[in-house]
């Protein structure tokens, strides 16, 4: 969760932001499983990566598929070098899981855009310098999927307002942005109008399968065997480990399997939001069960820092099973996936 500007930027010199860009673009065209392996790297250090994340993830890889060649010559090479930050702007006050209901809307004028509406919950709004947005571009709210669009938003652009929500760890991560009568280039659009619906769902598998998604309580674990380790810790402790490891290894090798088809271009909507259900799982399970080691079975002296890990995971693992899309809408998913409903 850490955002950190310069590091992203001491990344990209690297090449190691856009990774799976070509290099045209001033990417380094490698494939999806040397991006897997770095993100692996980076999770496990507890590199702060949020600055760079949503655009080397999502953004780019959508501005690559669907974008004009004017807006992939102007956005890659800056998302390649950690210059430009973007966030995603689907969620609204009234509409979270049920996100075909957004009722932003964006009119067209004079061959652009006029924006108006609200969206919430953005992680990193107030850090970026774009968004890219699900709004209504035609049609009303009854009309569902069809009707969206997705729009490149300049928040720097008169209009837009951004406005940090604290959470229960005291730390701002995501944000209220406003729009009120924002004028858009045309070309503020991306892929086809209309479209919207078909292209969110495309970029939810990448959002869903990812490390991310099994690593979020990583650090908290490795620092927990540390100090299992240094107090020669006995069998119980080392079966919880086993039990946590295990399940670990078992969620990688279907998170690999998604990669594999995402590689392959194909869209496994389901198989995602299966690993992003069992994967959170077991990111909550983390914390919990080690916190319930530590009471039952003290380990002497407690190491500041893991203590310091405990409690900040603890207190952003509710959110876990929540960003991406909920756990019910998931296991909703999987349902109908399995033909159960
Ligand atoms: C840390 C964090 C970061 C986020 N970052 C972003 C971001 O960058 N961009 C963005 O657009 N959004 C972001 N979100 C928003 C997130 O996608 C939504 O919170 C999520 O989709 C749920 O929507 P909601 O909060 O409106 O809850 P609601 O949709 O109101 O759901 C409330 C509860 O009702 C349940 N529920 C709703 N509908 C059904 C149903 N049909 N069947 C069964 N149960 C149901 C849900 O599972 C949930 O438990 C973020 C959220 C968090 C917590």
């Amino acid at each position: 969760m850490g955002f950190d500007a310069e590091f992203s930027r001491a990344l990209a010199g690297r090449g190691w932001v856009g990774v799976t860009l070509p290099s045209e673009y001033g990417g380094s065209n490698l494939d999806a499983f040397s991006r897997y392996v770095l993100v692996e790297e980076l999770l496990a250090a507890g590199a702060p990566v949020a600055a760079h994340w949503i655009a080397d993830r999502q953004s780019g890889p959508l501005i690559l598929k669907f974008g004009t060649s004017t807006q992939r010559a102007f956005f890659l090479p800056r998302i390649c070098r950690a210059e430009l930050f973007f966030c995603i702007g689907m969620s609204e006050p009234g509409a979270g899981s049920d996100l075909a209901s957004v009722s932003t809307r964006a009119r067209p004028k004079d061959g652009g855009w006029v924006l108006n509406g609200q969206k919430i919950w953005t992680t990193n709004a107030h850090h970026c310098q774009y968004m890219i947005a699900l709004v209504r571009s035609s049609g009303e709210r009854e009309d569902r999927q069809a009707g969206l669009s997705q729009f490149i938003i300049d928040l720097s652009l008169p209009g837009v307002t951004v406005r940090p929500i604290r959470d229960l760890s005291g730390d701002a991560h995501f944000s209220e942005v406003f729009f009120d009568n924002v004028q858009l280039a045309g070309d503020a659009l991306v892929g086809e109008e209309g479209s919207g619906w078909k292209q969110v769902n495309a970029e939810l598998a990448f959002e869903r399968s990812g490390p991310e998604r099994i690593y979020s309580s990583i650090v908290l674990l490795e620092l927990w065997i540390r100090l299992l380790r240094q107090n020669s810790a006995g069998q119980a402790q080392a079966a919880k480990v086993g039990r946590l490891a295990v399940h670990l290894a078992t969620l990688r090798n279907m998170s690999i399997t998604v990669t594999a088809k995402l590689a392959l271009g194909e869209s496994p909507v389901v198989e995602a939001a299966l690993v992003k259900d069992l994967g959170t799982e077991f990111e909550q399970m983390v914390p919990q069960l080690i916190e319930a080691s530590m009471g039952v079975e003290p380990q002497g002296e407690l190491e500041a820092e893991l203590h310091r890990t405990l409690a900040y995971v603890s207190q952003m693992a509710p959110s876990y099973s929540l960003r991406g899309g909920t756990r019910e809408i998931l296991r909703g998913m999987i349902a109908r996936g399995l033909g159960l409903r």
